[in-house]
């Protein structure tokens, strides 16, 4: 009896190990979700064998990776700063405003309800996060994993993406495979974001400049920065840790691009009395709200009403206030680009 006793307690132990290291470790003591049992950071980094995508889906990955890149493509890739990202025409007015972001990353199915609650509100503030060597994966698993199989992690086929599903909104890297970088080569990492920015080029027309570092803030390092730095042309990295977190205001601009923390994620329990704290603030100083998210969190949490209440609020807020500014991810680097460097030892010209 008493050994069953402990073998049950090691075995829930084990199982309740196995669940908090799956999971990535952006939450913090401040981010407690009163409203949920379980905040969902990033999407789990690694993709079931079972669910590796057709080769019809992976046609535009599948060629050779690309040699490694020459010390001429790492000096250009270095001091040039691509324009990226759609361009509407935002610029700085020499007075403090305060800048609305938001991301949603995967490119999963649910981001479809998403651009129509952003578009109801002629919201122009969201930047999507793609796995181009994905297409189509069906990552099941995560419903699973949150007790909710009801709840799909679909990620969109390249058809579909190709079809315009995301026309007029910003798309930005979030690696070919959603792997763990710190695990991977330089080589590696290199392919992983130069090939997936390449696939969104191909697709939308633009160089993208921004990555939401997949699997989340556990899952990279800074050598994976100083690769990305030397061999692509991005210069922004999305984090998952709050900024509060790393020592930063709620509202504070990143410290360095590549390791950009958000605010919070909007499935945080307080996501909406932050939003309401940064609406009623004395604008003195440039300020930013930065919240991310997954569609599929909507749905796990039923938080689709929460979601265009929220977009509401921001809307009507920044169209009494001058001071109130929305604004995509890749907007937002490139209006402080020449402020803010992408990381430590690098300093944008
Ligand atoms: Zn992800």
């Amino acid at each position: 009896m008493k050994l069953k006793f402990i073998l049950i307690t090691t075995a829930l132990l084990v199982l309740c190990l196995g669940v908090l290291m799956s999971c990535d470790s952006a939450s913090t003591p401040d981010d407690t979700a009163a409203e949920v049992t379980v905040t969902p950071t990033e999407a789990p980094t690694k993709t079931p064998t079972e669910e590796e995508p057709t080769v019809s889906e992976t046609e535009i990955i599948t060629e050779a990776p690309t040699e490694a890149p020459t010390e001429e493509v790492t000096t250009e890739a270095v001091t040039e700063t691509p324009e990226a990202g759609m361009d509407h025409g935002i610029v700085r007015d020499g007075t403090p405003k305060k800048y609305f972001t938001i991301r949603f990353d995967d490119g999963i199915t649910q981001d479809e309800k998403v651009m129509e609650i952003l578009k109801k509100y002629n919201a122009d503030c969201c930047t999507f996060y793609i796995n181009t060597g994905l297409y189509g994966a069906n990552w099941a698993w995560v419903g699973q994993h949150f007790n909710r199989p009801d709840v799909p992690h679909q990620r969109y086929t390249r058809k579909e993406i190709e079809s315009g599903i995301y026309d007029g909104f910003d798309v930005e890297c979030h690696t070919l495979n959603h792997p763990s970088l710190k695990n991977y080569s330089e080589r590696q990492v290199t392919n992983e974001v130069k090939r997936d920015a390449q696939n969104i080029k191909k697709i939308f027309g633009y160089e993208p400049i921004g990555l939401a570092w997949p699997g989340g803030d556990t899952e990279w390092n800074e050598q994976n920065i100083k690769t990305i730095l030397e061999t692509t042309n991005v210069r922004y990295g999305s984090c998952t840790t709050r900024n509060t977190a790393k020592g930063l205001g709620k509202f504070s601009l990143p410290e360095y691009f590549m390791t950009w923390y958000p605010t919070c994620s909007f499935s945080d329990a307080d996501s909406m009395a932050l939003l309401n704290e940064f609406i009623a603030a004395d604008c003195t100083e440039d300020m930013l709200f930065y919240v991310w998210c997954h569609g599929y969190e909507l749905d796990l949490f039923y938080t689709w009403e929460k979601f265009d209440l929220f977009i509401k609020t921001i809307t009507e807020a920044a169209a009494q206030d001058d001071s109130i500014v929305l604004v995509t991810n890749a907007e937002f680097y490139q209006l402080f680009k020449d402020e803010i460097p992408a990381w430590v030892e690098v300093e944008v010209e």
